[in-house]
Order: C-alpha cells, then sequence, then structure tokens
C-alpha cells in the first residue's frame, strides 16, 4: 500500500482540489474513483451531510473547505475508517446449487481483471440478467475482498470520458 503524508492543513486549495479528482485516495493511497472525494471505503465512513457537501461537485461554494474538514477527520479516526465496511448485497446462500436454485445462473470461473488483485471468482448472472463476481467458497460478492474494488468502474469511467470528448470534438 502506498504511502500517504498528506497534512491537510499544509495543503494548497489546488492540491486538496486535485486529491478531490484524482484516482487515488488522499486517506489510504488506494485506488478510487474520479468522481468521488475519497475511496469507497472512506466515503463510507464519513457522515452524511459530508457525503451531501462533497457530492456537491467542486465548482459548489466552500468546496475547499470541507474538503480539507473531511480529509483531516478521516485521516484521524482511521481505525474507524477502516473497520466500517459496507456489506450491501451481502448474500446467504451456503451452497453453489442453493444459488442456482434461486433463479442464478453459472457464467464461468475467471481471474478479478484488476492487475492489483487477480484473484479467482465465480461469474454469475442474478436473475435480472446482470453480472455478479464472487468469492468461492464463501459466496459473497467478490467487491467485498477485492484489492481494488473500483477498478471496472474506473475503467467505465475513463471509456465514458473518452467517449464525450470524441462527441465533443465531432460537434465542432
Ligand atoms: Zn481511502
Ligand atoms: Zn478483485
Amino acid at each position: 500500500m502506498s504511502q500517504t503524508v498528506h497534512n491537510p492543513e499544509a495543503m494548497s486549495d489546488a492540491e486538496l482540489l486535485a486529491a478531490a479528482v484524482s484516482d487515488v485516495c488522499a486517506v489510504c493511497g488506494r485506488p478510487k474513483l474520479t468522481s468521488r472525494a475519497f475511496c469507497n471505503t472512506d466515503w463510507a465512513a464519513l457522515p452524511l451531510h459530508a457525503r451531501w457537501d462533497l457530492g456537491r461537485g467542486l465548482n459548489s461554494p466552500g468546496f475547499v473547505g470541507i474538503m480539507r474538514c473531511w480529509l483531516r477527520h478521516l485521516l484521524v479516526h482511521k481505525d474507524r475508517s477502516r473497520l466500517f465496511r459496507s456489506r450491501a448485497g451481502e448474500l446467504t446462500f451456503r451452497t453453489l446449487d442453493e444459488l442456482l436454485a434461486a433463479g442464478y445462473k453459472f457464467k464461468d470461473r475467471v481471474q478479478c481483471a484488476a492487475p492489483s488483485c487477480l484473484q479467482p471468482i465465480l461469474l454469475v448472472r442474478r436473475p435480472d440478467r446482470s453480472l455478479l463476481a464472487l468469492d468461492e467458497p464463501q459466496l459473497q460478492p467478490h467487491r467485498f475482498t477485492c484489492k481494488d474494488p473500483e477498478y471496472l468502474q474506473r475503467r467505465r469511467e475513463l471509456k465514458e470520458r473518452v467517449k464525450t470528448s470524441a462527441r465533443r470534438r465531432r460537434a465542432r
């Protein structure tokens, strides 16, 4: 894990803004989505009103001060941000047969696509046809244990940005 040496008090406005849109979390140094100020784990550790304020975006009034305040908060309360972990989407199936009987369809056994993870995963289709990556034998969503759970969403964001800028070029 890369070492972060951020001191929010010593960071300039420009550095705080850059941290908010960076693909590295300023609290823990792990990869994060560029559309969020912090990685999912640290984001989930914030109180709701902080997420509201930060979600208003870089151009909202007082954003730099808000970013400095919550960065400091997360750095001071490190244990809390590590212990707090969203388990939304937890499954209760004990065997693959139970999962299949519930309408899930086996798709494949592959490696996680995140270069820093590469764990073996079980791919299934949910009853609504969407894909779900699971750990075996626990049969819980792989994102709970993935070394880089935001990897695929970052890739999607990047693709979306490339598409948007190509559209803009064409429109000119
Ligand atoms: Zn983080
Ligand atoms: Zn993974």
